[in-house]
């Protein structure tokens, strides 16, 4: 019998280039669903299987753990998804249930079967894939897919950050960096209802901030923004998304009594000052972003308030322009692939 094939985009080797196979569509075994893809965001964690930093990963791999697309087969015992569904698929990809962490509710601890989303399997950069059912988040017919795609990750994680960060409507919120996260840190932290700052390096960068909706602007080129966000009052929150650990480390002194950074960017390591901690009583955070329902709580909210990312699309065979296009820093914002 002949078997159904698709294409996908995968890496054979640290540092190899994608290469565009044919494959045979997955089945979904019990517990799986089979996806045909719509569109897949191109993240900046997807460089932990091109360039190989994730330990243990078996290769071939395909990446992508921002995927949008429709129910296409379930596997036995799938009750809650079918054929035709519009769902979405993020990092977190699956998790045991039952361990300790699962049991209290932390399912991103998993100690026994943590899943991620084209790390742990195949991910996105394909017309199909099988995930768990357990990964899938429902997408409102009000977002096309390209629209959803970033959402699932880049989307939820400063979402997710920003709603359990303890800060409330009307308290002053800063977002470090303007790009792929933080464009849409902006976006929700004004739709939450927060005074919201804008820090990034440049004055030409103040236009953008404004337009996302930001009351305040600080050029930390020009401007110390601890300074700056002390004038103000001291954030409650400062949701970090840049890469860089001296940035990181330049807006700490901007947190106000109680302040918490919260840290969803990933820099090898940044300076932090006790005394400031101590002294107001502030607090430093890392967020991991979430499962499948705050994706589905992130993709409604982006409904009801109008909060989108700005996107560059690129087809499937021109994965290795768009994943450079990516890692140069210079799209605007989130590099998308269309698919199906
Ligand atoms: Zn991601
Ligand atoms: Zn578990």
């Amino acid at each position: 019998m002949l078997m159904p094939k698709m294409r996908a985009a995968q890496v054979t080797r640290p540092n190899g280039p994608f290469e565009i196979v044919e494959r045979e569509v997955p089945q979904p075994d019990a517990g799986l669903v089979r996806i045909k893809v719509q569109a897949c965001g191109i993240c900046h964690s997807d460089s932990l299987v091109k360039e190989g930093h994730w330990p243990g990963l078996q290769y071939p791999r395909v990446p992508g753990h921002e995927i949008v697309g429709t129910v296409d087969a379930v596997g036995a015992g799938v009750s809650q998804w079918k054929a035709g569904q519009r769902v979405g698929v993020g990092w977190h990809g699956g998790h045991c249930g039952y361990c300790d962490s699962c049991r209290r509710g932390d399912f991103f601890g998993c100690t026994e079967n943590l899943q991620i989303t084209g790390i742990s399997f195949d991910g996105g950069y394909a017309e199909y894939l099988v995930v768990p059912a357990i990964a899938i988040a429902l997408v409102p017919e009000d977002l096309s897919a390209v629209e959803a795609a970033p959402l699932m990750c880049a989307g939820i994680t400063t979402y997710n950050a920003l709603r359990n960060s303890g800060a409330r409507p009307g308290d002053l919120v800063a977002v470090l960096g303007l790009g792929g996260l933080g464009h849409l840190g902006v976006q929700y932290a004004v739709k939450m209802g927060f005074r919201t700052v804008g820090i990034a390096r440049g004055k030409d960068k103040e236009a953008l901030a404004r337009k996302l909706g930001a009351q305040h602007y600080i050029d930390s080129q020009t401007q110390d923004p601890s300074a700056e966000l002390q004038k103000l009052g001291g954030a409650k929150v400062i949701l970090a998304t840049v890469t860089n650990g001296d940035a990181m480390s330049a807006v700490q002194g901007g947190l106000g009594i109680n302040g918490t950074l919260v840290i969803v960017g990933a820099p090898l390591s940044m300076q932090v000052s006790p005394l400031t901690l101590i002294s107001g009583r502030r607090s430093l955070k890392g967020w991991y972003s979430g499962t499948a329902i705050d994706s589905q709580d992130a993709l409604r909210f982006s409904v009801l308030t109008g909060v989108r990312s700005m996107n560059e699309t690129f087809p499937l065979e021109k994965v290795e322009g768009a994943y450079e296009r990516m890692m140069s820093g210079k799209a605007r914002f989130r590099v998308v692939l269309t698919i199906g």
